[in-house]
């Protein structure tokens, strides 16, 4: 049994937040494999390491002077080797990254620093084997992560290796260039790690207790997710709900590995597990809110609509032809809606009406703006009766106009869509309905 250990920056932004890490990790015997972010920020006003790190390499891209942007992340680091009372010397290192500064090794190589010195005192602070992450996870060269071939590559180097720590957050191309994943990709690379060594499960540290039902910018303090699926998690995250990087969820996945989020400054909080499957009921029907405002509806009008075969998919090429992506699309007899995302579909509105009327040749087109839409997931929603109601009359005594109404086929999550103005009432009363009221 082992399981692999991620932990965010701001786990890792100080010496104090290394030896609750320590603690973490002695805690358990399984916790064999760990995944360092760079360190984070120490209090509100700091800035993380990564960040500097963009910013130094942008004057030496520049041909600027950067000895004192180095300077200050060289710190950063020593303050935590001397926090830590190791004796480890990271000169050599940093000539290494000036060097290669100089010579413009590119943004991803320097932003990758942060993850690899932070794995090098992590490894020598636990005594585990550093295990650089530019060996063991590949890009293809069109930048795209080869995920067979890494988990080939990682379970060959990690078969005889008892512990070990390997940093997140980038790889490299065949030819050895670093590479790295989109911000936040560290949790990327504690999913492959476990999807390569068969982990138990996958824990994934942070500064939160895992996930809320919703966002406590708008709700105040909103109760937490116990157990969620990945589908659950999908459609929560894809409406705006932020944890754990929205990549990190396919190489567990296909595994089975469960996912576990829990909080470094409590480790004492089960957090939350998020897993393919439970028969475990959520303690409310429904397991999560999100959503998102700045949406525009494009309805669109023709008689006898339903008999036309091939009309839908017409109006759809209009908008692909100009390269806008369709979030919902529900529908009527005689009236078809497209939801598309406002600041994307602005500029290139009449092109895509004009299309439209080219392509499907419809009676009449009508663009409405401001929208917001909510996502309503659980999986509880399937088996309990009257939640689409439920809703209703909550957003009804609320005051809210609902303009759309979508329930997918899987019975997993309900999206309503109403204006910007009423975000924030709509997922309040959603809320108060199913959490504070439990009916
Ligand atoms: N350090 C990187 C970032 O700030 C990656 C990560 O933390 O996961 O985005």
């Amino acid at each position: 049994m082992r399981k692999v250990v991620k932990f965010g920056g701001s786990s890792l932004a100080s010496a104090e937040q290394f030896k609750k890490v320590g603690e973490i990790i002695h805690a358990d015997k399984e916790r064999k494999f760990v995944i360092p972010s760079a360190p984070g920020k120490r209090n509100a006003d700091d800035t993380k390491v990564t960040d500097m790190l963009y910013a130094c390499y942008d004057l030496a891209e520049a041909g600027k002077d950067f000895k004192a942007e180095l300077q200050a992340i060289k710190d950063r680091y020593q303050e935590i080797i001397d926090g830590l009372k190791l004796k480890l010397s990271l000169e050599d290192e940093f000539k290494t990254i000036e060097k290669n500064f100089k010579q413009k090794a590119g943004p991803d190589y320097a932003a990758s620093r942060g993850e690899y010195l932070n794995g090098i005192i992590m490894a020598n602070f636990l005594g585990y084997e550093f295990v650089d992450a530019a060996e063991v996870v590949l890009f293809d060269e069109d930048g795209e992560f080869s995920a067979e071939v890494t988990n080939d590559k990682l379970k060959a180097r990690l078969e005889n290796v008892d512990a070990a720590v390997i940093p997140g957050f980038y790889g490299a191309f065949a030819d050895g260039k670093v590479k790295t994943f989109s911000r936040g990709g560290s949790d990327i690379t504690g999913s492959i790690v476990a999807r390569a060594v068969k982990a138990n499960v996958y824990e994934n540290w942070t500064d939160v207790s895992g996930f809320l039902i919703a966002d406590p910018r708008i709700i105040y303090k909103p109760a937490g997710i116990e157990t969620i699926t990945y589908k659950e998690l999908r459609e929560l995250a894809y409406m705006g709900a932020s944890v754990l990087h929205e990549d990190a969820i396919f190489p567990v996945r296909r595994e089975g590995i469960p996912i576990n989020i829990r909080n470094t400054n409590a480790p004492e909080d089960n957090g939350t597990w998020i897993v393919e499957s439970t028969c475990q009921k959520s303690k409310y029907v429904i397991t999560g809110i999100a959503g998102k405002k700045g949406f525009c509806a494009v309805n669109i009008d023709k008689d006898m609509m339903n008999s036309e075969i091939g009309f839908g998919r017409k109006v759809l090429q209009a908008f692909e032809e100009n390269g806008i992506s369709f979030e919902h699309v529900p529908s009527g007899i005689d009236t078809m809606t497209v939801f598309v995302h406002q600041d994307e579909f602005m500029h290139k509105e009449q092109q895509v009406v004009s299309a439209i009327h080219r392509l499907a040749d419809p009676d009449h087109i009508d663009i409405e703006g401001d929208f917001a839409l909510i996502a309503v997931v659980g999986r509880g929603m399937k088996s309990t009766r009257g939640t689409a109601g439920r809703i209703f009359s909550a957003l009804a005594h609320a005051n809210v106009n609902v303009k759309m109404i979508d329930q997918g086929s899987s019975e997993l999550n309900i999206i309503i869509g109403v204006s910007n103005a009423d975000f924030e009432t709509a997922i309040k009363a959603v809320y108060d309905i199913f959490v504070l009221m439990q009916i």
